[in-house]
């Protein structure tokens, strides 16, 4: 069937993690993963996802970015097993500068203007391999299994900017301490915490 299967557009909004929190965008919300985490907190099914062209992706982005802010978050699911050239061409050239995130898992088959990469191995036991080990900035997801060597390891890789964020599940007071007490003692680290959460937004 033609067409990307998307679940959310929606907006405008703010960016809630990493290097650009805090700023106003819209969001593109991908249906389907190739993963399934057991931390994940993103409904992905297809269920309830449509199918919309590329030229009607970027109308209903037009129509959302009110303020004209023209930041455009691509997400999921996994958007890598969907977003493409003719896709990224089309928000692209209506002004958007696009940000995606993906678990690394898969390259994508397009550029974009900033690229987050989240890895989650704890969640698939030896099956994780991430491909993706440059770009601007790594996010990795802090539960009560992450350690000091994962940040060791993982700020080896191509990356401008290296965050670590609490997984915000029940245990997420001792995951926000443990969180804290990783970066301060791995300085190229920084905090990240879900903002959209915290100030309620979508
Ligand atoms: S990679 Fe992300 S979207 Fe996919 S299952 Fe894991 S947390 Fe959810």
């Amino acid at each position: 069937m033609a067409g990307y299967l998307v679940k959310e557009l929606f907006g405008p909004t703010l960016q809630g993690e990493g290097a650009h929190a805090g700023r106003p965008c819209v969001f593109l919300r991908f249906a389907v993963c190739n993963l399934a985490c057991s931390w994940c907190d993103t409904d992905f099914a297809p269920e309830g996802a449509e199918r919309f062209a590329a030229a009607e992706i970027v109308a209903r982005l037009v129509d959302l970015d009110v303020h004209r802010a023209r930041m455009l978050v691509v997400t999921g699911g996994e958007p890598a097993l969907q977003w493409d050239v003719p896709l990224a061409e089309a928000v692209r050239g209506a002004g958007f500068r696009v940000h995606t995130e993906t678990n690394g898992t898969r390259a994508l088959g397009a550029p974009v203007d900033w690229l987050t990469v989240s890895p989650k191995p704890q969640f698939h036991e030896g099956r994780f391999e991430l491909v993706m080990q440059s770009g601007d900035e790594l996010k990795l997801v802090v539960d009560e299994t992450v350690t000091d060597a994962d940040l060791e390891r993982y700020q080896t890789l191509d990356f401008r900017h290296f965050f670590a964020q609490p997984c915000m599940d029940a245990r997420y007071a001792d995951t926000l301490a443990r969180t804290v007490d990783l970066v301060a003692r791995h300085p190229r680290w920084r905090l990240s915490v879900q903002l959209h959460k915290i100030v309620g937004v979508p």
